[in-house]
């Protein structure tokens, strides 16, 4: 690409500064909290205007039958589409438009989309409405500077990343949205940081873990088998084996932060015994020896480490646990798997971000890896496309925190570099 046509581009770009502004904000101030999944229609109809004015086909699509979509909270998502003056690639930007609860401890409206000393407070900023917004200027700017291009400029914003993506990526791509026959190049902008393109993620595994004992009087112990013992002594074997051996198990992946390099497992969730009653009761307990406890573990699995051995060294623990305690019983439930993915470092979208980024901020780009896995999941392994990538304006850790903001001169240089990328990719 010529010196003179980046430099258009990012004049382009930076001369819409207002209008990205603006837009993130509008986007900010529809709630469009998940769960339960609000306002999804709104946002991709505000959406589905703009770009069909600046020259886009749009298509909003409702992923009916998906989880969680109903009636009331049906799962909208927007695909819309610019064709150029020829056959050539398609690049697209996928961002999803729903976010997380607020939470306590906000100092600004959650959903005001207030700017304050250059940052753009709100539910969503950073994850990822002004990621959306950046890569909707990135492209209108593209397609001002350069109405010739080959190929096609595609921009997506979709439902339920937040809860899995189910009723939004997967959903289309299990549609072909995603097909390589259509889409070449998929540039996510999640908030991944300005100068870093981000990779892929690591695996995850969720189970759930019940162990069983015999209830009986809590006066009597010993009559019983107590499921909360059993559990401890589950517990007790991973401090002392598991998460020993799973700290020192390192990625070659440049996953970030550093503590993520290695593979890690959370313990989400511990219930034994009685249910919790409601806060209104006022009476006691009932004495009974537990005969159930569960806990749900999320483990997260490295890129060289394997699914099937990550679930065998779970029932070993469990096994070893066994030969020590003849009462002791137990059951493992799947819940959720994601097998980890990574683009290849010299992928055309990799090297052409590479190249942007280099332009727009005269320094090279860090590579990074996600600790959690995102809408690429979907894209790699239901729409078999493998040049795929998150890139895109905020601070990571800002995402789902109280007063999440996103910088506004980090959006405007990285809808610069996404235009870049354009002209770069379909020049
Ligand atoms: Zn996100």
């Amino acid at each position: 690409m010529s010196p003179a046509l980046s430099d258009r581009l990012m004049a382009e770009v930076a001369a819409r500064r207002d209008d990205l502004v603006g837009l993130t904000r509008a986007l900010v101030r529809i709630p469009t909290l998940n769960p339960p999944g609000r306002h999804y229609r709104e946002i991709c109809e505000l959406l589905a205007g703009r770009l069909a004015a600046s020259g886009f086909r749009t298509t909003l699509i409702r992923a009916e039958g998906a989880p969680a979509d109903s009636a009331a909270h049906p799962r909208w998502n927007l695909i819309a589409r610019a064709e150029g003056a020829g056959p050539g690639p398609c690049v697209h930007f996928n961002g999803h438009h729903d976010v997380v609860e607020v939470g306590h401890g906000w100092t600004v409206d959650p959903f005001g989309g207030e700017v304050i000393d250059g940052r753009l407070y709100g539910r969503g900023a950073a994850d990822m409405k002004g990621g959306i917004a950046a890569s909707v200027i990135a492209a209108e700017a593209f397609l001002a500077v350069c109405p010739g291009f080959r190929g096609a400029v595609e921009v997506s914003a979709t439902a339920d990343e937040e809860s899995g993506g189910y009723g939004g990526v997967a959903w289309l791509a299990e549609r072909g949205w995603f097909a390589p026959e259509r889409v070449s190049h998929v540039i996510i902008p999640e908030p991944l940081d300005k100068d870093r393109i981000c990779l892929g993620h690591r695996g995850v595994w969720w189970a759930e873990i019940e162990t069983r004992g015999h209830i009986a009087h809590g006066s009597m112990p010993f009559l019983g088998d107590c499921a909360v013992r059993h559990m401890g002594a589950v517990l007790a074997e991973m401090e002392a084996t598991l998460f020993p051996l799973l700290a020192g198990r390192r990625t070659e992946m440049p996953v970030v932060p550093d503590g993520a390099r290695s593979a890690t497992l959370n313990l989400n969730a511990i219930h034994g015994g009685e249910p919790e009653q409601p806060p209104d009761y006022t009476g006691l307990p009932a004495p009974c020896v537990p005969d159930r406890c569960r806990i749900v573990i999320d483990r997260r699995f490295l890129i060289e480490e394997d699914l099937a051995a990550v679930k065998a060294e779970v029932t070993a623990l469990l096994e070893r646990v066994k030969a020590r305690r003849p009462s002791f019983a137990y059951e493992v439930r799947d819940l959720f798997e994601v097998h980890p993915v990574m683009a290849r470092r010299d992928a055309p979208v990799v090297r052409a971000t590479a190249r942007a980024i280099e332009r727009v901020l005269g320094r090279p780009p860090a590579y990074v890896a996600s600790p959690g896995t995102y809408d690429q999941k979907h894209i790699d392994r239901i729409g078999r496309l493998k040049d795929c990538i998150a890139y895109g304006p905020g601070v990571l850790t800002l995402a789902h925190q109280p007063d999440e903001w996103v910088g506004v001169e980090d959006m405007v240089q990285s809808a610069q570099v996404m235009a870049l990328v354009l002209a770069d990719l379909l020049g």
